[in-house]
């Protein structure tokens, strides 16, 4: 599971090569691998103003390296996959939810899903749009698809970490004329491929395991379709939501460790779920690769990592505040992905519908038995 080396689906390679390479531009003498940031808000251009880089709102060639790079991820082998990039995961969803929808069409999203989701929902009804929702697990979502523009799938669901069958989902969605989109931000490509599992948008923010670093925001669409595509890329240049070069150039170096990280954090976290199984303080433990979790079985079909994030329940807010506060090598902050581990009580928010002792726990590359020891000793110190 936490090696793509055979993978059939790719074009004859492993996915620690496809990553340290994607998105290269052909080598030219004298000139770096990765060339650097290019910072411009225009270009020369002389006569007619035909591109492909005239205005650095629309294009800039350090977008195009990454963007290449993340089509290569998410679609190894394939022709014709487009790549958009975006500031944030927020602009990168926004672009499609706003893009794709109209007065008076319907949307799916789930009841479960990023927190910011019940603010878009808001704008969304507010211009008319039809919104419904429904949860992630048990595929709850085909239930309200009826005559739906666009089913929005988050898989695995951030944070409750619950899974849905995507392949079902969108044969559903499909005989009906219905357009998929997969949030992809949790697994990451080399996690699963949306795209390959039949959606027409995949959807991510880069912020979190994508670039891993915890320095940066960044967002990107990718899919198959160059008219849907179009739309996507007439609301970035409407917008402007898009990445500073340095963040692009910063995301794209960033990727050629991503299997290294994705390997490392995935196998944490599993050695977290594992340590945390036999616990009796422990309620609500969720991590799609163990093997009695509720999700493992649809994950097992389309997941080829299950990700660096584990949730579960402390007794109480009481407990969950100390045992936070007691972890050395954890840092309490949001977000996750990152390469140092973060932990943090989701309810501290207000806005997913958590118990009060709820852990959101993003494994990092730690060595895991630091990280093991550490996350049982700070629970043994938070019973005091
Ligand atoms: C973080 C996150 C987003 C939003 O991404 P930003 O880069 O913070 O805008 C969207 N979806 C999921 C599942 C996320 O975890």
């Amino acid at each position: 599971m936490t090696s793509g080396d055979s993978d059939p689906s790719g074009p004859g390679m492993g996915d620690g090569t496809r990553a340290v390479r994607a998105g290269l531009p052909e080598p030219v003498k004298y000139e770096p691998t990765l060339p650097g940031p290019v910072f411009a808000a225009h270009f020369h251009l002389p006569g007619e103003p035909t591109g492909p880089y005239a205005y650095g709102r629309d294009e800039n060639p350090t977008w195009t390296h990454l963007e290449r790079a993340i089509g290569e991820l998410e679609a190894p082998g394939e022709e014709g996959v487009e790549t958009l990039a975006f500031a944030s995961g927020m602009a990168a969803i926004s672009a499609v939810l706003f893009s794709q929808l109209r007065a008076g069409d319907t949307v799916v999203l789930p009841s479960d899903g990023y927190q910011v989701l019940p603010l878009v929902r808001e704008q969304l009804t507010g211009y008319g749009i039809h919104v419904r929702t429904a949860p992630t697990g048990d595929d709850a979502q085909l239930d309200v698809l009826d005559g739906a523009k666009l089913l929005w799938i988050e898989t695995p669901s951030n944070p409750g970490l619950d899974v849905c069958n995507v392949r079902r989902l969108v044969g559903a969605a499909r005989a009906q004329g219905t357009l998929v989109a997969v949030d992809n931000t949790l697994a990451t490509p080399l996690g699963q491929r949306p795209l390959e599992l039949g959606a027409d948008f995949s959807v991510a923010s880069g912020t979190k395991m994508l670039t891993g670093h915890g320095d940066l925001l960044l967002g990107y669409v990718v899919s198959r379709s160059a008219a849907l595509m179009a739309s996507v890329r007439r609301w970035r240049k409407i917008v402007g939501a898009i990445p500073g070069p340095m963040e692009a150039w910063l995301a794209h170096r960033s990727l050629a460790t991503l299997q290294l990280r994705a390997d490392r954090q995935t196998a944490n976290a599993l050695s977290v779920a594992e340590a945390l199984h036999g616990r009796p303080e422990v309620t609500g433990l969720r991590y799609p690769g163990l093997p009695d979790d509720p999700s493992q079985k649809v994950a097992a079909q389309q997941m080829r990592r299950f990700g660096c994030v584990v949730s579960f329940t402390l007794p109480t807010r009481a407990r969950a505040e100390r045992f936070l506060g007691a972890l050395h090598i954890v840092d309490d902050a949001t977000s996750f992905g990152g390469v140092r581990s973060t932990a943090e009580r989701r309810g501290r928010w207000g806005g997913d519908a958590v118990p009060e002792g709820f852990i959101r726990f993003s494994a990092g590359a730690e060595d895991p038995e630091d990280l093991v020891a550490d996350v049982l000793r700070a629970l043994d110190e938070s019973a005091r």
